[in-house]
């Protein structure tokens, strides 16, 4: 399977709780300005940490003016992550036993300095300074520092310590306890946490915690809790819608993820580039290119740099949606790139079927001085396989090393593609029977594929063998069998095999197929939508198709079908495969000379191939489609594949 495909990209989204502490209570006075803080204040602006140390270490303030310049002092510390003149200050209030520690404001600011430095330890010292019940802005601090850490349970005992001393957690201690619960998978914790907000009698959950909460329920996936928390809250931000989306995302639950963009979108929510990086790769997900181009207006409209990753989203969609030509565009004009932005460039072109260009586009690429990784390598090689050019390939996997690269499990798979779609199946063998790393079942499945396009029958019961041991119940593999036998007329192994499955209880998985048509994704499933083909308008339509393809030359093939059923029944149930289904509902609802665009789950049969270049050439349509491996771009009469797929 074709990695570009096959790997929905990584959603990455999460509910940050405020990495510095803020305390409610604070003892200064904002609006006083001295000579002396002003040029403190100043000083931390400028970065100038060591002048402001300095400055502190000289004067002799007044007790409020010493605390403001402190709290300046640390909070240009933390941002810049100063550990050095953290320590500095420290050591010369140790030094002349400064007592402006036990001001917790103070303390929890070094405390969360030394945790963003990684100085847990440090940050645990500070913390036993002093008081030994200090106030929970103290003992927050300290548990952040242990999550962001990450030692969650640790801050999930502390949060526990600081209960037994009676302290009673507010908001802020609430929000730290949830982040820590998720971040250790602890749902019983989380959920006593939940129980101890709704219980608090210290008014109403904060956004914060509202977010914390919904980002806890999401990491544990538990979605009912989320819809409650999403709808009983008071307020909702940008974290929280951001939050359920990521969470429908995640779940791949395609249209609850568009529905509820599109919701926020109507409560003129506005996005963050957060928002839009997670439900792009939702719209590659089903082809879902209307959507898609508009997020992508919605970018233009904001005025506004999209951020890399956003950029990058925005060419896998277009990818694979199959329209190559906007992904190029927007690689032409992005400022900066990162590996990301080539390699989805690179496997866009190799998806898509457009070797040459991605070659070229390698080579530009080594010109500018770009290192490749192993991902840029997985989409030359299978592109080079779904293109036929097997010595290419070949060299490009012997190359891949001077680059630094060392060949994956994936490589090699790719390789033994290449050479059995080239019909050097028994290269493909050596290599799949040799390769330094245990093979996984996509490797003997693609040599079993490599089998059926060249009918050779021996190597495929071989190959079928060792399949059936790692992937014992991958229906896939069985139908791949049996397609092969049918293909060579043995109709009594087809017959075993689909004895087999039965015994073992294998299903075939239902063939499913995605269009959108306008806002609305709509799903087909094999055999299914009966409504929609015993109305007037479905057979009208198939009726004329039917006519139209039959003098184009289409001639049902009926092997596909494992059943043992008369032909006329063959015929029907190829008829009723999801694609096609997918297809006529296009024809009936979008107008003459649109493209029709559509997504499959399973690899598309050779019948339906063959009666989408039909309908391509009757329609005078585009059609292209994605099944698991590739894209199919039918125009013409013909398929981008060159039927080879
Ligand atoms: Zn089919
Ligand atoms: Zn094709």
């Amino acid at each position: 399977m074709l990695l570009a495909i096959s790997q929905p990209t990584n959603i990455t989204v999460k509910t940050n709780i405020t990495a510095t502490s803020t305390p409610r209570t604070t003892n200064f006075h904002k609006h006083r300005t001295t000579p002396f803080n002003s040029t403190l204040k100043s000083l931390c602006k400028w970065g100038n940490l060591d002048e402001a140390l300095s400055l502190i270490e000289s004067s002799k303030p007044t007790p409020i003016e010493e605390e403001e310049g402190i709290s300046l002092f640390l909070h240009a510390c933390i941002s810049r992550r100063s550990l050095k003149h953290g320590r500095k200050l420290h050591l010369h209030l140790l030094r002349y036993q400064n007592r402006v520690l036990e001001n917790p404001t103070l303390k929890s600011k070094l405390i969360t300095l030394y945790s963003v430095c990684g100085r847990v330890d440090e940050a645990r010292r500070v913390f036993r300074i002093g008081d030994e019940n200090p106030p929970e802005p103290v003992w927050v601090a300290l548990a952040i520092g242990y999550s962001r850490n990450g030692l969650s349970h640790e801050a999930l005992l502390l949060y526990r310590d600081m209960l037994s001393r009676c302290v009673k957690p507010g908001n802020f201690a609430f929000s730290m306890a949830l982040k820590a619960s998720s971040d250790s998978g602890n749902a019983l914790v989380g959920r006593a946490i939940h129980a101890q907000i709704l219980k608090h009698d210290v008014g109403e959950a904060d956004q914060v915690v509202n977010n914390a909460l919904l980002g806890f329920y999401v990491e544990i996936g538990c979605f009912d809790e989320v819809l409650k928390v999403f709808e009983v809250m008071p307020e909702r931000n940008m974290v929280s819608w951001n939050t359920l989306i990521a969470g429908f995302a995640g779940q791949d639950r395609v249209f609850e993820t568009l529905g509820a963009f599109r919701v926020m979108q109507g409560e003129d929510m506005g996005f963050s580039w957060i928002t839009l990086t997670t439900v792009l790769p939702v719209c590659a997900q089903v082809t879902a290119l209307h959507s898609g181009k508009e997020i992508h207006g919605q970018i233009v409209k904001s005025r506004k740099n999209a951020d890399v990753p956003l950029q990058n989203s925005l060419m896998d969609m277009y990818a694979k949606c199959g329209e190559i030509g906007y992904c190029e565009k927007v690689f032409d004009r992005m400022r900066r790139k990162d590996l990301t932005s080539w390699n989805t460039m690179l496997g866009g072109y190799s998806i898509n079927g457009q070797i040459n260009e991605a070659l070229d586009l390698f080579d530009e690429m080594i010109n500018s001085c770009i290192e490749p990784d192993g991902i840029t390598f997985v989409a030359l090689l299978s592109g080079c396989s779904h293109s036929g050019l097997a010595s290419e390939g070949q060299r490009l996997f012997s190359v891949m090393q001077d680059y630094g690269v060392q060949p994956s499990l994936e490589h090699y798979a790719c390789l033994v593609d290449i050479l059995g779609r080239s019909g050097k199946l028994d290269e493909a063998l050596t290599v799949a029977e040799n390769i330094p790393m245990r093979p996984s079942g996509s490797i003997w499945g693609s040599l079993l594929n490599s089998c059926r396009l060249y009918g050779n029958v021996p190597l495929a019961e071989i190959v079928a063998e060792r399949l059936f041991e790692i992937e014992p119940s991958n229906p896939g593999n069985y139908v791949m069998l049996s397609n092969i036998y049918a293909n060579a007329g043995m109709w009594e192994d087809v017959k075993r095999v689909r004895e087999m499955m039965a015994m073992t209880g294998i299903k075939k998985n239902a063939g499913c197929s995605w269009i959108q048509i306008k806002h609305k994704i709509h799903t087909f499933v094999a055999g299914g939508s009966s409504d929609l083909r015993c109305s007037d308008e479905y057979i009208k339509i198939w009726n004329e198709l039917s006519n139209a393809i039959k003098d184009f030359g289409y001639i049902t093939n009926t092997s596909v079908v494992l059943h043992d059923i008369n032909e006329d029944m063959k015929a029907t149930w190829v008829c009723e495969h999801s694609e096609r289904l997918a297809a006529v509902s296009a024809l009936i609802h979008t107008g003459a000379g649109m493209p029709i665009r559509i997504t499959k789950n399973l690899r598309v049969c050779v019948d339906c191939h063959s009666w989408m270049k039909a309908v391509s050439e009757v329609t005078r349509r585009l059609i292209v489609l994605r099944d698991t491996n590739r894209f199919h771009h039918f125009e013409h009469g013909t398929c981008s594949c060159k039927d080879h797929w």
